[in-house]
């Protein structure tokens, strides 16, 4: 079988008791499926800034360049500043391999209590697309004047043709491959005045290319009340950095599976690895407990498994995750409202695969 190298960057807090669970996973279903994973372990953390004043080496992406997929589990804890362990971690990772893809399931799974009222498993299913390395999330800018009354700062967002069209096509193409044929772009191009109206020209431009696709279009606001009042109705949900952000973790919130759902940052061509990583961070509140919820870690093993080509074991890792969660005699974390350990669960999850 094949042999696949990855880089495992478990970071802090609870990423460093998921990713052991969620390797645990990978490597029963490696054994079942005939293909095998050599992990090579990166302690970067929020605890080797403190050492070295660093998130990660400065050959740090010289280092990852040549794995065929990352590993993550969380960076941020207490003491750091968020901004720090982003900017010295994960954005130089999204950006260097060119992961301009940020890809999150919203999938109501059995098992897990639905914030909203009378949905039932397979009601709530799409997917967010967010554009990962460009738009909204730039350095250039700055402040003027600084601690005077003229003082104020500007950020400017960054908009290239080829990195809109790259991510609008990646919808496209995504929403044909899962058959689902309907892209839903998030806009406001009634309140930002260059970019949005150039993402929605660029967006009626691709979807030129795919006919049988079906478009709509939506302000990012009443967008994320809709997403709320009626999230039966989308399929593949495309947005800007800013936008996908926000609406990749609002889509979560909505089924209840924040501790759960994970999260791809892709490189689709290849040229560079992809990284993938449960979609919560590092949960200071429940660190060192043994409760933390390893779904989230686990899935996004399974979307690790589908990029490297490993269909069959990516299949077959979530339809243990969705065995495990639809038992009610298997253990729960309490963020399930059970009283289980993370081992536990973990377990039940192994012995569900076959
Ligand atoms: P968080 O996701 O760490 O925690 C939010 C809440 O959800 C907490 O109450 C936590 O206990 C709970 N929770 C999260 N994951 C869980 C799991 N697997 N099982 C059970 N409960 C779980 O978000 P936060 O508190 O805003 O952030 C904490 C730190 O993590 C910050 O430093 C933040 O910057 C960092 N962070 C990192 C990433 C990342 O690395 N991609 C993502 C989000 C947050
Ligand atoms: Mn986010």
């Amino acid at each position: 079988g094949k042999k696949y190298h990855i880089a495992v960057i478990p970071g802090d807090g609870i990423g460093r008791e998921v990713i052991p669970a969620a390797l645990s996973v990978l490597d029963r279903a490696a054994t079942l499926c005939g293909f095998s994973l050599d992990y090579v372990q990166f302690d970067w953390s929020c605890e080797t800034f403190k050492a070295t004043g660093r998130m990660m080496p400065e050959d740090g992406i010289v280092q990852l360049a040549d794995f065929d997929a990352i590993f993550l589990g969380a960076v941020g804890y207490p003491g750091v500043p968020d901004h720090v362990s982003l900017w010295g971690l994960l954005i130089p990772i999204r950006r260097e391999f060119d992961q301009y893809v940020n890809l999150r399931p919203v999938r109501l799974l059995p098992g897990v209590r639905c914030p909203l009222a009378g949905k039932k498993p397979g009601d709530i299913d799409f997917w967010v697309v967010r554009e990962n390395v460009e738009g909204e999330y730039s350095q250039i800018g700055g402040r003027m004047f600084a601690g005077t009354d003229r003082e104020f700062v500007e950020q400017t967002s960054i908009f290239t043709r080829t990195g809109t069209d790259r991510i609008l096509r990646y919808a496209f193409e995504l929403a044909r491959r899962l058959d689902r044929n309907h892209v839903t772009s998030a806009t406001k191009s009634n309140g930002i005045f260059h970019t949005m109206p150039y993402w929605d020209e660029r967006f009626a431009a691709v979807a030129a290319d795919y006919p049988d696709v079906r478009i709509d279009q939506y302000h990012i606001d009443i967008l994320a009340a809709r997403f709320v009042m009626s999230p039966e109705r989308f399929d593949v949900v495309v947005g800007s950095n800013l936008f996908g952000d926000i609406l990749s973790d609002l889509g979560p919130g909505v089924t209840g599976t924040i501790a759960v759902a994970p999260s791809a940052n892709l490189n689709p061509e290849r040229k560079y690895p992809s990284m993938f990583e449960p979609v919560h961070g590092s949960a200071p509140d429940i660190a060192g407990q043994g409760i933390a919820n390893p779904i989230g870690a686990i899935w996004a093993a399974s979307m690790m498994l589908e990029h490297l080509g490993e269909a069959d074991g990516a299949a077959l890792v979530l339809r243990a995750v969705e065995a495990a969660l639809a038992d009610p005699s298997a253990p729960r974390t309490p963020d399930l409202g059970g009283t289980g350990k993370m081992a536990d669960l973990t377990a039940a999850i192994v012995s569900a695969l076959r």
